[in-house]
């Protein structure tokens, strides 16, 4: 089911529970603001969610909340991992659901990104 985005941050979500070491994750990179994982249900040969370590529901509570200093981190970091993944040439795509007309499942921020073989078009 698809999330309200205004709700108040769940810390039992599977995220929170994933960065309370609860559940286990396949780690790409970590650092002492986020940390990248494979996504249990890839949907391209290469798919990575990079979440920040604060309680944030979506992009939109991260924009609204975090300090320009974690969010600089965190965009900065996204692009790192995707060259560290070598998907700069050809490309990758990158993704953040939010609420329900995004469809986003799980409430706490996560970009996903896509590579390691061609995309195809966006889908509505
Ligand atoms: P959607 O499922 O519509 O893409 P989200 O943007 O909220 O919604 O994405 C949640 C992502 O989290 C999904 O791609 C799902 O496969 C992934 N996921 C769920 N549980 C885990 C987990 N334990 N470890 C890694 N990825 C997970």
């Amino acid at each position: 089911m698809a999330i309200d985005p205004t709700q108040p941050y769940d810390p039992d979500n599977i995220f929170g529970r994933i960065l309370r070491g609860e559940i286990p994750n396949e780690t790409v990179y970590e650092d002492e603001h986020i940390l990248a994982f494979k996504d249990i249900n890839p949907q391209a040969p290469i798919h990575v969610l990079v979440i920040p370590k604060g309680e944030y529901v979506s992009w939109d509570d991260f924009s609204e909340r975090a300090s320009d200093a974690e969010i600089g981190h965190f965009v900065r970091k996204v692009g790192e991992i995707a060259r560290d993944l070598g998907l700069v040439e050809p490309g990758y795509r990158l993704l953040a659901n939010i609420g329900k007309h995004g469809h986003q499942e799980v409430p706490h921020l996560h970009v996903h990104i896509f590579g390691g073989g061609p995309l195809g078009p966006m889908l509505a």
